[in-house]
C-alpha cells in the first residue's frame, strides 16, 4: 500500500500552494484528492479570459461551464427580496482560479496588520509581504512596454510603480491587461474630476483609488498551468 506524510483534500488555490511547497522536499509524499479534472487548464474556454463568463450562465451550458463549477446557491435572503446569491466555485485541479475573473489584488495592508495585532505573529502586511513576492512574476519588470500606451493622471502607469512591492520568478504570472477599453483614459479622468483618487497600483503602497487592475494572466490567457503531476488509480479515470 503507498503511504503518504500528507494528505490534502481539495486541489483548487490553497491546496496546489501548500502540496507545491511541501513537495519542494523530495522526500516528502503529498496525496491531493481533487473532485474536478486535471484536464481544464487545457481548455481553450479556461485559457480564454472572456470564457469565464458562459460558465455562469444555464443558456451557455452546452459549452461546458457546468462540468468546471459547482452553481451552488445561498439560501433566499430578505435583504435581497428574497432571492437567492449565486455562489459559483471552480470544479477542477487549480479550483476556483480556473474559473475566476482573474484579477490580482492582495487584500487592504491593514487588515493583515489587525490579524497580526489580534494575536497572530507573521501575519502583519509587512511578515506577508515577502511571499506576495516570492509567488509574484511580475510582467511588468521583464517586460516594461507592457503598459507603454497605458497612462493614468497624465503619466505613464509604469513610471508610477513601486517595484519594491513586487517580485519575479515566481509561479503566479501577473500581467497588465492586454486589450484595456478604450474609454479607460476617459474615465479615469472623470473620476479624477469628481474628486476621486487615482491609483497606478492596486497592490502597491494604497489599495484605495481608481485604476487598472493587474491580471493573473500571460500572453493575454488565464495563467493556468499543471502546478503537480497527478496520480490516480486507473478505476478513478473518467
Ligand atoms: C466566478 C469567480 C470569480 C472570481 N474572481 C476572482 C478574481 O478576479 N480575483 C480573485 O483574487 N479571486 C477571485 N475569485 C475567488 C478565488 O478564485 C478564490 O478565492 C480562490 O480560488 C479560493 O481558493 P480555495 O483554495 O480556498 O478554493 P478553490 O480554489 O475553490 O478550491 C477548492 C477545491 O476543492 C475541491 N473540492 C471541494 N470539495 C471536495 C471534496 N469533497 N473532495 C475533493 N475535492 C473537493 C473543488 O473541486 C476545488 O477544486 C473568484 C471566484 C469565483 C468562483
Amino acid at each position: 500500500m503507498t503511504e503518504f506524510d500528507y494528505v490534502i483534500v481539495g486541489g483548487g488555490v490553497a491546496g496546489c500552494v501548500v502540496a507545491n511547497r511541501l513537495t519542494e522536499d523530495p522526500s516528502v509524499r503529498v496525496a491531493m484528492l481533487e473532485f474536478g479534472t486535471d484536464k481544464n487548464h487545457k481548455k481553450q474556454i479556461v485559457r480564454a479570459p472572456l470564457g469565464m463568463v458562459t460558465f455562469m450562465m444555464p443558456n451557455l451550458a452546452f459549452l461546458g461551464g457546468t462540468k468546471m463549477m459547482y452553481l451552488y446557491e445561498a439560501e433566499p435572503s430578505r435583504g435581497l427580496g428574497n432571492q437567492k446569491m449565486m455562489l459559483p466555485r471552480g470544479k477542477a485541479l487549480g479550483g476556483s482560479s480556473m474559473v475566476n475573473g482573474m484579477i490580482y489584488i492582495r487584500g487592504q495592508k491593514e487588515d493583515y496588520d489587525d490579524w497580526r495585532d489580534m494575536g497572530n505573529p507573521g501575519w502583519g502586511y509587512d511578515d506577508i509581504l515577502p511571499y506576495f513576492r516570492k509567488s509574484e512574476n511580475f510582467v511588468l519588470a521583464s517586460e516594461p512596454d507592457a503598459t507603454k500606451n497605458f497612462t493614468l493622471g497624465g503619466k505613464p502607469v509604469r513610471e508610477q510603480i513601486d517595484m519594491n512591492y513586487h517580485g519575479t520568478g515566481g509561479p503566479v504570472s501577473v500581467a497588465p491587461p492586454r486589450s484595456p477599453n478604450p474609454l479607460c483614459p476617459t474615465y479615469f479622468e472623470a473620476a479624477k474630476q469628481a474628486g476621486y483618487k487615482l491609483n497606478a497600483d492596486f497592490n502597491g503602497e494604497d489599495q484605495e483609488g481608481i485604476g487598472y487592475h493587474w491580471l493573473t494572466q500571460k500572453g493575454g490567457e488565464r495563467w493556468a498551468r499543471k502546478a503537480v503531476t497527478p496520480t490516480r488509480p486507473a478505476s478513478a479515470r473518467t
